[in-house]
């Protein structure tokens, strides 16, 4: 790390229930490891079943009595706009604090990060007022019309890949349409959650609508999820905890749930594309984030007369990429998230390069100077994938792209939907009927097309198949957030 850089100091993080800190119950703490220098940043508390009840209680009594409920859908809008006001007036403070905490670059914090979970609250501060019930002409003497309500206490549960974002797309929502929440973000990136909670305070949210609990997954997390008093979990993570949500939902109340799991995107190149455009899209699909992105096309599909030389300038570019301190702003990609994860990473390198894969840049850990303290990897591309590979199977979330061969339109799709997955897709070409075509036939929730990663604070985000149901973002994910109520007058 740079010497000279001040680092903030990190007071030890409480819980947040009903708008102050608190400690738990357990009087635990959680060490906050830097990724970029392995060394401790902060801790938080280890919050489990008891504090998560002390939380869910703070959030009932938020939903159903004090200021909350009777308040003017106007003055949530209100709040909810300078929530995203607060966020980008402390977006340095908080990309920094992202940054150290997650091993990603200040600027991809900052653009990436605090740039649209400001957003998301202005955004949302406008649904406040216009999601509304209507009025539906049935037979008879009767007026029948809906209600919007809030679907009540919501429990959110969050991954460490975008800590703060993914927060933010839960809660802008569930404020706007008058729910109450606790959050539990992920024990490796409690941080900016925190100071979210603490924002919202400042922007005059009440206590008790939002509550965070830092804590571990088996223990808050399934607190949360078993709890009898929850309405619905949104949750961002994996396919395997989702599993488990699922279970919990159905042994204790049947709470709802809307399911943000992972992907393995296809990123689909034909011959006719813009292909230096493709390119640089391919490079920063999978490598953006280092790879810790739900979104990252880590399939690439090459058609065969393209294949050698777009895979030859990929590789060129992957073997320049600067990988290093995350706080220097030369720096393309930092570091990953924990020895954990980088062992992971390199496990399915191992799976490559024994199922036949052949490795054309990267498959190691970077030690270089400074980056032997923390968990850096090289960027890596394999060639030669088949589909049925490992690498190509299931999602290593890291910075190592598997490229695939294909023939034609046909082989493309049935490679693109040959996963379990489908969250996201790309498809590259000025053939304005392939694109279309490919778009509806590509079973996944986003296509890009002849662009990736395109995200917007309006526009749906979720998964087909097992990466997940319900939707972040656009009006889409207000529905997952209220229940409709059927009221018949007779006339
Ligand atoms: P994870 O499932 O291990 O953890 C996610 C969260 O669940 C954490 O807060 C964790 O503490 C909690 N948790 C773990 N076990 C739990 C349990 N038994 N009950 C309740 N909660 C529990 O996932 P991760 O490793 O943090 O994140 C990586 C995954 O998230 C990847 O699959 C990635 O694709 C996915 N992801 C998806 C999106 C999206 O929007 N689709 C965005 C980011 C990450």
């Amino acid at each position: 790390m740079d010497s000279t850089m001040t680092l903030p100091t990190i007071e030890p993080g409480k819980l947040w229930i009903a708008g102050k800190p608190v400690a738990s119950s357990s009087g635990k703490q959680i060490d906050v490891i830097n990724p970029a220098t392995g060394a401790k940043l902060a801790s938080v508390e280890r919050g489990e079943a008891a504090d998560v009840d002390r939380a869910v209680k703070a959030a009932r009594r938020a939903l159903e009595s004090g200021p909350w409920p009777k308040m003017n859908a106007s003055e949530r809008s209100k709040i909810l706009w300078r929530i995203g006001e607060l966020i980008d007036k402390h977006r340095d403070e908080l990309a920094l604090l992202e940054t150290l905490n997650t091993g990603k670059t200040l600027k991809g914090a900052q653009r990436g990060d605090m740039k649209p979970a400001a957003d998301i609250f202005n955004y949302y501060a406008g649904w406040a007022r216009h999601y509304h019930g209507e009025v539906i002409p049935v037979d008879g003497p009767f007026l029948n019309y809906t209600l919007r309500e809030p679907v009540g206490v919501v429990g959110m549960i969050t991954a460490w890949n975008y800590p703060m974002l993914l927060a933010a797309w839960k809660v802008a929502p569930a404020l706007a349409t008058g729910c109450t929440a606790v959050i539990k973000p992920s024990e490796l990136t409690p941080l900016t959650t925190l100071g979210l909670a603490e924002l919202a305070a400042e922007a005059d949210v009440p206590e008790g609508v939002i509550n965070v609990v830092t804590g571990y997954g088996p223990e808050a997390g399934e607190a949360l999820g078993r709890h009898m008093d929850v309405d619905k979990i949104a949750f961002t993570g994996s396919i395997r905890t989702a599993r488990a949500l699922l279970k919990a939902s159905g042994e204790s109340n049947l709470k709802r749930l809307s399911l943000e799991l992972g992907g393995k995107s296809p990123n689909i190149i034909f011959p006719d594309a813009d292909l230096d455009a493709a390119l640089s899209a391919a490079f920063w699909a999978i490598y953006a984030n280092k790879g810790e992105v739900c979104s990252a096309g880590s399939r690439l599909l090459l058609h065969k007369d393209i294949h050698d030389q777009f895979l030859e300038r990929l590789v060129e570019k992957a073997k320049k990429m600067v990988v290093g301190n995350p706080l220097d702003p030369k720096t393309e990609m930092g570091a990953q998230i924990s020895q954990a994860q980088l062992d992971r990473i390199l496990g399915y390198v191992s799976s490559g390069v024994e199922q036949g894969a052949r490795l054309e840049c990267g498959g190691e850990r970077d030690t270089e100077g400074e980056k032997a303290r923390g968990f850096f990897s090289k960027p890596t591309v394999f060639s030669g994938v088949k589909p049925e590979m490992k690498i190509a199977q299931e999602e290593i979330f890291g910075p190592v792209l598997a490229a695939i061969q294909f023939s034609d339109d046909e082989e493309a799709v049935a490679i693109a939907n040959g996963t379990v997955y489908g969250l996201v897709s790309a498809v590259w070409t000025r053939d304005v009927r392939r694109a279309h075509r490919l778009a509806r036939a590509i079973k996944a929730g986003v296509v890009w097309i002849n662009t990736y990663n395109g995200f917007d604070s309006a526009a749906p985000f979720g998964g087909y198949k097992q990466s997940g149901f319900g939707r972040e973002m656009g009006e889409h994910a207000l529905e997952s957030y209220t229940q409709v109520k059927s009221v018949w007058v007779a006339l």
